[in-house]
């Protein structure tokens, strides 16, 4: 069974939808799991709600998630963020601030833990380094751990260190050392690659894939400058940074 792993969506309808005719080019995809922040920072969050409901995608919350609901203030996010935020809280219906709302910060499935941030912090923590992912499966008795937050794609396996992919994306293989992934941003990049991103899991083959695709970028600097998102926001697509 193939598993599309996906984050950071952000709002952003033009990349999610590439990302679904990546994954499913080839192969279906039978489940989605998302890592949090399906909203914040992008023109489309209702759209990306629906897309991921149509699915039945299952989700944790992440920061964003959490802010929209109203379960965090707006005081740790900087001030585009904090603009996205108000923003994005008034195009949702109140069945969709509920979902926010209601989405668990952490969840377990198969071998996997699955956290926005880290089993140190789900909303908040970042994790990048090989440390951080030591003090990660420290926290937790499922062997495998799959985070979002930074917006960075890679994989850590222990006693190896950081993996990042290289212009064909990463395989990893599971059960032979114990994994943390992230399969990076959908909707916005910051690991300097403009693509969205996204992984695969495939429990039959043992690996996990990690992915990039283009998606019409422009598209979504568009539909965010017709509502006024800010320009900061806007331009950073165009470097994934
Ligand atoms: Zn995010």
């Amino acid at each position: 069974m193939r598993t599309l792993v996906v984050s950071d969506i952000h709002s952003n309808i033009e990349a999610l939808n590439a990302v679904f005719a990546d994954a499913e080019e080839h192969e279906p995809v039978e489940r989605v799991l998302c890592l949090g922040d399906i909203v914040g920072y992008g023109p489309a969050p209702m759209a990306c709600l629906e897309a991921l409901w149509e699915r039945h995608a299952v989700s944790i919350q992440g920061n964003h998630d959490a802010a929209v609901a109203g379960i965090i203030g707006l005081d740790d996010f900087n001030f585009y963020a904090a603009e996205a935020s108000r923003w994005t809280a008034q195009q949702l219906s109140s069945d969709a601030i509920q979902y926010l709302a209601d989405l668990p910060q952490e969840l377990v499935d198969d071998s996997f833990l699955l956290v926005h941030g880290s089993p140190k912090g789900p909303l908040w923590d970042y994790l990048i380094s090989y440390g951080q992912a030591v003090e990660a499966w420290e926290r937790t008795d499922s062997s495998d751990v799959l985070v979002g937050h930074t917006h960075f794609q890679f994989a850590v396996e222990a006693g190896r260190g950081v993996e990042h992919p290289g212009p064909n994306g990463l395989a990893m293989p599971l059960g032979h050392a114990r994994l943390v992934i992230n399969p990076g941003s959908v909707g916005q990049p910051r690991d300097s690659d403009p693509r969205a991103a996204y992984a695969i899991y495939d429990d039959d083959a043992r690996m996990v894939y990690l992915h990039r695709v283009w998606y019409d970028i422009s598209a979504t600097q568009r539909a965010m400058a017709d509502v006024g998102l800010p320009e900061a926001l806007i331009s950073r697509l165009s470097s994934g940074q």
